[in-house]
């Protein structure tokens, strides 16, 4: 049974009737441009064929009703309860129920009516791995309300209320790019995205060459303060730099050449965060006319430098990461592999000659068993189609 089906089946179960709608709303990965969406950098990522399945109908009263499948846990809010991180019952909601009380948090404050929902939802997204798993169901339960109280907002306006929940509601400053891609994702397309306009195209996914994404099988433990304190260096390293360039608003208006000259007055940490993104940013402008190009080797060879850097200067990797990357590296028909996502654990994305991409797969299972003693979950993903009814 898919998944689809088997929403439909425990909704039926659990609430006796069959659900009004099912919603689909696909993770993403990341090709390039890590860790700059929230320093107003370009990323480049696509929205896969893994995703959330939401079934859902209204219940006519105040009170959401949800199923989460995959944790075999249930909890109940209101709008009010939710204001206060508390279930229905004055109990503190399970951190599950941060998400789509995120939701509905969010949704209320900005003037939006959240209906009392039955739900039950599942999802294939791996937690905590890199593929936004988090963005994939807010944005399913974002445009669940939405089908149910008419909000009519676009897929962007619909992030944006994504982000607002990750960021006010669970408490993790990430920038814009997950929700982003799980809103407006393009089957066949790499998403590119300037993440201080908003202002975003698709290049057509270049053909003959196979995105593949292998999970080390070590997710993230809770890294939000991790994560939150590398955005608390790059805010710093733009205090410190805008007493030399006035006015500086972000990383992303600090060229490479201008960054060497000013790093020297900034703290080793700061400099080093600092001059990930500033490179990165680089990276991701050099990128976009390669990809156009179908130039893969040559993006290939970026996708090997984000890593490094992501390793040495802004050291997000683990030791899992690292071998994973390392093997790919050295594998045939591999242009270039890096950590994708927020890093901690979780996946990395490969870019690998078609022909050599069943190869790859058997060899990188073999080879990441072999160092690890784990046996990782490699596939090739295909670029969908964003959140949608389904
Ligand atoms: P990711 O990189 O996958 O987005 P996060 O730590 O940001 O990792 O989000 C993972 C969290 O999102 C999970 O711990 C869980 O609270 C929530 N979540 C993700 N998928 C599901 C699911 N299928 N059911 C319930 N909650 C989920
Ligand atoms: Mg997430």
């Amino acid at each position: 049974m898919n998944i689809r089906e088997s929403v439909i089946q425990h909704f039926h179960t659990q609430f006796n009737r069959l659900p009004d709608y099912v919603v689909k709303a696909p993770g993403r990965v990341n090709l390039l441009g890590e860790h700059v969406d929230y320093n107003d950098g370009f990323v480049l990522p696509i929205a896969i064929d893994r995703a959330t399945w939401l079934a859902f109908s209204a219940n006519g009263t105040n009170v959401s009703h949800l199923v989460a499948k995959d944790l075999d846990q249930h909890c109940t809010f209101t709008i009010d309860s939710v204001r206060n991180k508390l279930d229905s019952e004055e109990k503190p909601l399970p951190g599950w129920a941060f998400y789509p009380g995120g939701v509905c948090w969010a949704a209320v404050k900005t003037g939006l009516a959240c209906p009392g929902v039955n739900v039950v939802y599942s999802s294939n997204i791996p937690r905590g791995s890199g593929l936004s798993s988090s963005a994939s169901v807010e944005m399913a339960f974002v445009l669940a309300w939405q089908t149910l109280a008419g909000w009519g907002l676009s897929p962007m306006e619909r992030a944006l209320l994504g982000q607002k929940a990750e960021n006010q509601y669970v408490g993790v400053q990430s920038g814009i790019m997950d929700q982003f891609a799980s809103a407006c994702g393009e089957e066949d397309s790499i998403l590119v995205l300037d993440c201080r306009s908003l202002d975003w195209h698709t290049i057509a996914i270049p053909a003959n060459y196979a995105y593949i994404v292998a999970d080390t099988m070590k997710s993230r433990r809770l890294r939000s303060g991790e994560y939150n304190k590398r955005r608390a260096d790059c805010e710093e390293a733009v205090l410190l730099l805008s007493a030399y360039i006035p006015g500086l608003k972000s990383l992303r208006d600090v060229d490479i050449e201008t960054f060497n000259q000013l790093a020297c007055n900034l703290p080793e940490r700061v400099e080093k965060r600092a001059r990930h993104v500033v490179d990165e940013i680089h990276r991701t402008i050099e990128a976009i006319p390669l990809l156009e190009a179908g130039n893969l080797p040559a993006f290939g060879r970026l996708l090997n430098q984000g890593h490094v850097s992501l390793r040495d200067l802004y050291e997000v990797s683990t030791p899992e990461l690292d071998i994973m990357v390392n093997l790919a590296q050295h594998i045939p028909g591999c242009l270039g592999a890096r950590l994708t996502g927020a890093g901690f654990g979780g996946c990395t994305i490969n870019i690998v000659e078609e022909e050599f991409a069943t190869s790859f797969v058997a060899s990188l299972t073999e080879s990441y068993h072999t160092v690890t003693s784990i046996t990782p979950d490699i596939y090739i993903c295909h670029a969908a189609a964003g959140a949608r009814l389904d």
